[in-house]
Formats: structure tokens, C-alpha cells, sequence
């Protein structure tokens, strides 16, 4: 009974259309799972425009009639965690069957242009948090000038200039400074316009500020509770105490709480912090969490998390960092030499047994940390959804197929529902939501892009449709298709 209120919300925003009616388009004979009604049968569907519209047993005439006999139809993957967020970054992951990519957890600093720059032209549907790293030196006084500044330039040459990065340089020291007890009222101004303009929540970064203190992080769990928006936060440090922060936070505020690539957050203490997170769901706090397939970060070698000392914080050394650009392994030497002049690293210090024990637990779901477009990107950029279903399900039966599904498309539209209620239409495989289909070989589909290698398309996704609208066909890029739409927050002006 529940499963068929829950089919219903759905079916609330269109109006069913009889079966004798032809489709735009008719996905025949494909293997259909969706993870909130359990259903995984051979069934036809029937899309149009950008809805689903049938889904049956009978035989659906269409415009178009696309054959997808022993390919499984489901929800397109939805990730919440994208840095990625061009449309060369965008192809990677729509050959990897993502059909939503959010950047929710550093954020966006100008969301409103952000948004305006993406509409109409991208590959996927995108959105993002409003970024408490990115903002909170506006907050800070001694930054009034260069914010002003800054504010001018985006004004005359919008959020592509080689001018605004300049601009932008000053406020870097501010990572290592503290706000004020004054300055805090500002902050929660700061976010708020953020959330006016269709952020999806507030993206805590505070491993990469060092200089936040216990009470600024605190306030800004407060302001996303006393909003109703959620936290995404990457924790600030690698250890058990800094996920007890975040938790702690979250459990004396009421703010819902999402914990991201808790892998590289807990590390070899993967089992605690599941153990913890768990309870916490247990006695009714809102906190998820996500992992990454892999047993590799990335990150800018010019962030703090390489600081004085990272070696014991990590329990690593030079050697398990890898140079993006090249693929090298460093020495102390270029360590030294890539710090001074800035770029993003590969670091390998996790072990596979840390993965698998995030991937069996039940409440994890999948995000990829996706990284900006590079060559010799972290292939999680271009592999991670297909790398969980093809290594992790097929080859090493760590989960099942339905399990890998739910983790990658109804879980994220639920975290993200309570601020974007259109969210309901996504993540399932249901009559009246949205046509974001991802259509792939459970025999065959697999990533391909590895650790320095050039990044490469996943296989055995052949199909990918973002809004109605083929963005993946034969298992080639449609060129000249943006049918991505922003997914904004509620509160949005
Ligand atoms: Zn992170």
C-alpha cells in the first residue's frame, strides 16, 4: 500500500494517457527496475516529451520504437557530488550514466549567474549549494574591498575571466582566518542570499578552512537547520573526532546532514563512523552519506590538507601522490616544486577492504566526487557509477544490482526532495516522472578510465536519456543536445 501512494506522487503530475495512444518514443522489451516499487520485469515504456507516460506488458506504438531486449531500463543515475560542471565534464559522466550531476559539496559562490551561465546549454540537469568556503571571506571586513571589486568585475565580464581569478587571489589567505564573533550574523545573511536564488543547501567545506572555528561551523549548521535546507560537508580532518563534530552539529541544531566520500573522510575507521551514522539514523537525526569506488582522492596540492604535517595526518607519504598533469609519482622535490605553483594531485591512501564495507551498508549511496575536466583526470570522473555496477555487482558480488541502483538514483532524489520536491519525479522508473532513463548491459557494463590513462567513456551504457531527450545513443555522444534544466531549492525567490 505504501509502494502504491508513493507511485501516486508521480502520477499526481500528468494527466495517463490511454495505451492505445502512440509515444513519442517506446523503450520495447528492456529488463525494468526501479528501486522504490521493486519492480524488475520486462516491460515496454512509453515516453512523451519528457515524461514517462506508460509502462506495460503490451505492445506500444511509437514515433520512434528503440529495441532494448536484454538491457536494463532504470532511473538515471543521480550525483550529488559533480565538480565537474562543464559540458566536457558532463560527456564523461552521461557515458557513465549519470543524467543529474550537483556540485553539493563545495557549492557555488555566485549561484544566481552560475545558473544562468548552465540553462539551456548543458548536457545534464545540474544545481548546486551555496558555498559557506567560498563565501565566508565576503563576511570578513577586512575583505570589504576586494568583494566590492570582485562584485564589479562579475558585473562587467560574468564568471569567465581571467580578471576575476585575479580578483579572487586576496581572499585565498582567508582559509587560514577566523570570522569574528561580529561577522557571524553577516554569514547567515551571506548563505541566505545563496538560498534565495535556488541553492540546494549549504556546502561545508571545513577541511579545507582550517581557520573556521568550532562556533562558525556550528552557526552555519544552525542557519541551514533554521532554513530547512541540509549540510553537505567534507569534514575537517580525516578522523573519527571531525565526523563526531559534524554529527554533533547536526544532532544539537536539528540540521538535516549529509557526509561526503565518507571513505576518504574515515579512512581505515570506515567501520566506526557506519556505526555511528547508523545510530544516529537509528534515533531519527536526517544524516546520510556517500561513497567513491576507489581507493584513490583528488585534490589541489595547494589546498591545506597538504599543510605542514599531512604526512601523519593521511598516513602517507610522497610516493602515494600522483601529479594529474603527468601521472608521475612525486618526490619531495616536486612535491615542493608542484606546491609552489598549484594543481590537483591523485592520492592513493585507501584500501579496498574500506570500500567494500561502505558499499555493503545499506544507507550509503554512491556520489563520484567527479573532478574538472582533465586529461589524466581521477577516472572516478568518468567511471564510477559503471565501475560500481560492473566491479562491485557483477565481478565481486559485493552488492546487488537493485541494491547498486537504489544507492544511485531513488536514495539521492529522497535527500534531496525535502528542498527540491521535484526531485520525486526523478530517481524512479515510474508513470508521470521525469524521462531520465540510463539503459545498459548488466552483462557487459564496466569503467574503463584508470590512474594515469587518459580518461575514457564507461561500456555497456548504450543509452542515456536526460529529459526525454537521447544524450547517449548507440553508445555515442549526441552532439548538439542540452536538455539539462537546473534542479533548484524551494526557497528560491
Ligand atoms: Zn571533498
Amino acid at each position: 500500500m505504501f509502494k502504491h501512494i508513493l507511485v501516486s506522487l508521480c502520477l499526481l503530475s500528468t494527466t495517463r494517457v490511454v495505451a492505445q495512444e502512440r509515444y513519442d518514443l517506446v523503450l520495447e522489451g528492456g529488463r525494468v527496475m526501479d528501486p522504490e516499487t521493486g519492480l524488475d520485469a520486462v516491460r515496454n515504456v512509453g515516453i512523451r516529451g519528457d515524461r514517462i507516460v506508460e509502462i506495460s506488458s503490451e505492445t506500444l506504438s511509437a514515433v520512434e520504437v528503440l529495441n532494448v531486449a536484454g538491457l536494463v531500463v532504470a532511473p538515471g543515475f543521480i550525483d550529488l557530488h559533480a565538480h565537474g560542471q562543464t559540458n566536457a565534464a558532463n560527456e564523461y559522466q552521461a557515458h557513465d550514466g549519470v543524467t543529474t550531476a550537483l556540485e553539493l559539496e563545495s557549492g557555488v559562490v555566485f549561484l544566481k549567474e552560475w545558473i544562468d551561465s548552465r540553462r539551456g546549454n548543458a548536457i545534464l540537469n545540474f544545481g548546486a549549494t551555496v558555498s559557506h568556503g567560498g563565501t565566508r571571506f565576503m563576511d570578513m571586513k577586512k575583505y570589504a574591498a576586494t568583494v566590492a571589486h570582485i562584485r564589479s568585475i562579475i558585473a562587467e565580464h560574468g564568471l569567465d575571466s581571467p580578471e576575476l581569478d585575479e580578483a579572487m587571489r586576496p581572499a585565498f589567505a582567508s582559509r587560514y582566518e577566523s570570522l569574528e564573533p561580529d561577522e557571524l550574523d553577516g554569514m547567515a545573511e551571506t548563505l541566505s542570499s545563496g538560498i534565495r536564488e535556488g541553492a540546494l543547501g549549504v556546502g561545508v567545506t571545513v577541511g579545507y578552512y582550517p581557520g573556521a572555528t568550532r562556533q562558525e561551523i556550528f552557526r552555519a549548521y544552525a542557519f541551514a537547520a533554521k532554513i530547512g535546507v541540509p549540510v553537505y560537508t567534507h569534514v575537517r580532518d580525516p578522523d573519527i573526532p571531525a565526523i563526531q563534530e559534524a554529527i554533533a552539529n547536526a544532532a544539537a541544531t536539528g540540521a538535516s546532514l549529509h557526509i561526503v566520500h565518507l571513505n576518504s573522510m574515515a579512512l581505515g575507521k570506515v567501520d566506526v563512523a557506519l556505526e555511528m551514522i547508523a545510530a544516529a539514523q537509528k534515533q531519527g537525526l536526517d544524516i546520510t552519506t556517500e561513497l567513491y569506488p576507489y581507493t584513490a582522492g583528488s585534490t589541489g596540492i595547494e589546498s591545506t590538507l597538504f599543510d605542514e604535517g599531512w604526512q601523519e595526518v593521511w598516513d602517507m607519504d610522497y610516493g602515494d601522490l600522483q601529479w594529474e598533469a603527468t601521472g608521475e609519482r612525486l618526490t619531495k622535490e616536486t612535491f615542493e616544486k608542484y606546491r609552489a605553483e598549484g594543481g590537483t594531485l591523485i592520492i592513493h591512501m585507501m584500501k579496498d577492504d574500506w570500500i567494500d564495507a561502505g558499499m555493503r551498508a545499506p544507507f550509503t549511496l554512491i556520489a563520484s566526487d567527479g573532478m574538472p575536466y582533465a586529461p589524466l583526470a581521477h577516472p572516478r570522473s568518468a567511471g564510477t557509477f559503471s565501475r560500481v555496477l560492473g566491479r562491485y555487482v557483477r565481478e565481486r558480488k559485493v552488492l546487488s544490482l537493485m541494491d547498486a541502483l537504489r544507492k544511485m538514483t531513488l536514495m539521492p532524489a529522497e535527500r534531496l526532495d525535502p528542498v527540491a520536491p521535484g526531485m520525486r519525479l526523478k530517481g524512479r522508473v515510474q508513470i508521470g516522472c521525469d524521462a531520465d532513463l540510463t539503459i545498459f548491459d548488466p552483462a557487459t557494463v564496466i569503467d574503463t578510465a584508470d590512474f594515469g590513462k587518459e580518461l575514457s567513456f564507461a561500456n555497456g551504457i548504450p543509452y542515456v536519456i536526460v529529459n526525454g531527450t537521447f544524450v547517449v545513443r548507440d553508445g555515442k555522444t549526441v552532439k548538439d543536445a542540452f536538455p539539462g534544466r537546473p534542479v533548484l531549492g524551494k526557497y528560491r525567490n
